[in-house]
């Protein structure tokens, strides 16, 4: 069934854990996770992200992840990650998204907040939940990081995000603690006490990007700390990646949808495990 992010959130702040949010530009995706979801009987949040535009536009595929999340024996939500345009964020809605995310997390400090509720006011016309960002990740989705700024200087500072939820309204916060988007090249390393600080000043949950990659024990003591949304996508999209070529290199392959359906399975198992940890 569809529901909200805010609903999404509140059943794992009530059962103290972390919600597990995955891109979905694809069929295989949309499976991989809804199964997991519905095996487990967890809510989920399927996410698409502008950066698929070129491969799936939301227009043809946000029918389709409602349809699914519709159809879903568990409470999914539909949202949509990293919106940099309001347009962008009014077409999702428009659709029947039932969560989006602006990120101003680039904009100076008042302006990240005007269009931040901007968002919040669309967002209460169709009854969504309102993600937004305030210090900035590694390795964006979109955008470059800004050079010559060492990462621990654009992690989330705890007193601004307080500041900023009071000013903006938003249901869920996406902080800067250490994790980035992509394949991580070192152990990424947590600044679990940023976590702890934030959660004590903010009454909202707090959500995770470049959530794939971390270790067990780091996500057991995030979701401690005080994160109810992780966002996965590079290493369960990536196990896909390594299982198609592990069939093509194995056997001679003539139909696509067998190379599909390798990619799926092995997408399906990754993101199990990590289902697991996030909902322990
Ligand atoms: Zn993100």
């Amino acid at each position: 069934m569809l529901v909200t992010m805010k609903e999404v959130l509140k059943m794992a702040e009530e059962g103290n854990y972390a919600a597990g949010a995955f891109n979905t530009p694809n069929f295989e995706c949309l499976r991989a996770v809804l199964r997991n979801a519905e095996e487990m009987k967890v809510p989920v949040i399927l996410s698409h992200a502008q950066l698929h535009e070129e491969t799936a536009p939301l227009r043809e595929i946000g029918p389709v992840m409602l349809f699914e999340a519709r159809e879903a024996k568990v409470p999914v939500c539909v949202h949509l990650d990293h919106g940099e345009t309001l347009e962008y964020l009014q077409e999702a809605l428009d659709m029947g998204f039932t969560s989006i995310m602006y990120d101003g997390s680039l904009l100076p400090y008042e302006e990240n907040v005007a269009n931040t509720r901007k968002a919040v006011e669309m967002a209460a016309r169709t009854g969504a939940s309102v993600e937004a960002e305030i210090g900035v990740m590694g390795g964006r989705e979109a955008g470059g990081k800004p050079a010559s700024q060492k990462a621990e200087d654009l992690y989330t500072d705890p007193e601004l995000a307080r500041r900023f939820v009071e000013d903006t309204g938003i249901d869920a916060l996406a902080c800067s603690f250490g994790t980035a988007h992509g394949i991580y090249k070192v152990k990424p390393k947590l600044d679990f006490d940023r976590i702890e600080k934030i959660k004590s000043l903010v009454a909202i949950p707090l959500v995770m990007h470049g959530g794939s990659g971390v270790s067990p024990e780091d996500y057991r003591t995030a979701i401690r700390k005080g994160v109810r949304k992780i966002n996965y996508y590079s290493y369960m999209s990536n196990a896909g990646v390594k299982a198609a070529k592990k069939l093509l290199e194995e056997q001679e392959v003539t139909f696509y949808h067998d190379v599909a359906q390798a990619a799926m399975e092995a997408m399906e198992a990754d993101v199990r495990k990590a289902m697991e940890v996030f909902y322990q």
